[in-house]
């Protein structure tokens, strides 16, 4: 909960930063109050300037899936910053972690680094209107990929919590060109492409939704989709910026088993640093400059820094699902999900919520939570109440109810212990 030197901090940064912050969400408009501040983090926990703990389910909205301050990955990064920051000629670094997604994502035969999900998923449409000659894309209502315009269209995440998930200052063209149906509705799906399939390029899709709370695809849909685009001549992209290596090493296509043309990276192979990725099919990826004319590159794009912590990440992952750690993140995150619901019919409150591998999503709602219409229903002020109540008892959970949890290799048991209690003490105060 935000004391006195985050309120000051908050006070301080809104004369010189939009909003006082660098990403919209973090102001908290969601919930009301005051974003606390952070200090510093370590494993599970972060401390915010006021010295409160917390246990901490935003991990950085997705890329913490060490937890805060893993010594390994602060060790790669100090080691490599300490041989330089940024060279602008390539490294073996990038080399080492393109193989290293080619070998765990078996649709990804080529890589290229970028230096976030938003232009991941930006590029990654630029090289599908170019593969397959079309100008139009299609999007899930409530799916977000990130900031480029033409995914300000029905959005969702932080987007959608202000109200704004169609952006004011992106051209009418572009918009236009973006079409959406609700996620997990293969009929819609079917019924866009019956219309306008042969001007379609690509569907875009988070293979898990992610930024509309946590919600999976319905069985079949996903291969509904791949069938769909294959069969029209389009191309099929998953947005796997918050999936990627947090469901599994090989993401949602190993869960699913189902394989996109052109998949999108980001948060979880960054450990924390800025980065991005795309790839796919070899054939798509030599479109790119320099192999060749579609034009996209980056002063810092595979960064050193970023590619060593994310490496060094990877790494580890690969190591700790032999362990089960992906098995582990998603008990814990059931467990979450389980409690919040067994204390939601105690006390009368409709409580519904997902976990799969390491996210998880707590809804107030009765009933199935399959698409943007249906999360949208959940109690908004309620899960205020509930975000506040938590963070009050030292856990903190996303400042918005329409996103995801997030579960770390490093929770362990004695986290879970404490948010349960603290949950029932917070569910019996709502009640
Ligand atoms: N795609 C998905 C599924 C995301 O969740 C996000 C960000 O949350 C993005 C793309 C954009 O990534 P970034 O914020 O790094 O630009």
């Amino acid at each position: 909960m935000a004391g006195e030197a985050s309120k000051t901090a908050y006070a301080r940064a809104q004369q010189v930063l939009v909003g006082g912050v660098n990403s919209p969400v973090r102001a908290f408009r969601a919930v009301g109050g005051t974003p606390y501040f952070a200090a510093y983090g370590e494993g599970p926990y972060l401390f915010d300037i006021d010295g409160n703990r917390y246990i901490d389910y935003l991990m950085s909205w997705g890329p913490l899936i060490w937890g805060h301050a893993h010594p390994e990955i602060v060790r790669a990064v100090a080691e490599t910053a300490a041989k330089g920051t940024s060279f602008g000629v390539p490294t073996e670094l990038e080399t080492e972690m393109a193989e290293t997604i080619c070998r765990l994502v078996p649709s990804v035969e080529k890589v290229r680094m970028v230096n976030s999900g938003t232009e991941a998923t930006m590029s990654a449409i630029r090289l599908a209107r170019a593969a397959t000659g079309r100008q139009y894309i299609v999007k899930c209502v409530g799916c977000y990929h990130g900031h480029a315009d033409s995914f300000l269209v029905k959005a969702g995440s932080g987007v959608a919590a202000l109200g704004l998930p169609d952006s004011p200052g992106v051209p009418q063209s572009t918009a236009e060109r973006t079409l959406t149906v609700p996620y997990n509705d293969e009929a819609a799906m079917r019924g866009l492409f019956a219309e306008r399939g042969a001007e379609i390029a690509a569907v875009i899709v988070e293979p898990v939704a992610g930024n509309m709370g946590c919600v999976r695809p319905l069985p079949g849909y996903l291969e509904a989709v791949r069938s769909i685009t294959k069969e029209q001549g389009a191309l099929l992209i998953f947005d796997e910026v918050i999936t990627g290596f947090r469901l599994g090493l090989g993401g949602a296509q190993e869960r699913f088993g189902v394989k996109a043309d052109l998949t999108t990276f980001g948060k979880v192979i960054g450990a924390g640093l800025p980065v991005g990725a795309y790839g796919g099919r070899r054939d798509l990826m030599q479109m790119i400059a320099p192999e060749g004319p579609v034009y996209q590159g980056g002063t810092l794009s595979g960064n050193p820094l970023a590619m060593a912590a994310g490496l060094t990440s990877l790494r580890m992952l690969e190591e700790a699902a032999k362990r089960g750690i992906y098995e582990q993140m998603e008990t814990y995150g059931r467990r979450l999900v389980d409690t919040f619901c067994d204390l939601g019919r105690k006390y009368g409150i409709p409580t519904t919520g997902d976990a799969i591998g390491g996210m998880f999503g707590l809804f107030f709602h009765d009933g199935p939570v399959v698409d943007f219409a249906t999360a949208s229903e959940s109690d908004q002020p309620l899960y205020a109440r509930f975000f506040h109540g938590m963070l009050a008892e030292g856990v903190a959970f996303a400042p918005a109810q329409l996103e995801s949890g997030f579960m770390s290799c490093v929770h362990s048991e004695s986290e879970i212990e404490q948010t349960l209690l603290a949950m029932e003490r917070v569910m019996a105060g709502l009640g």
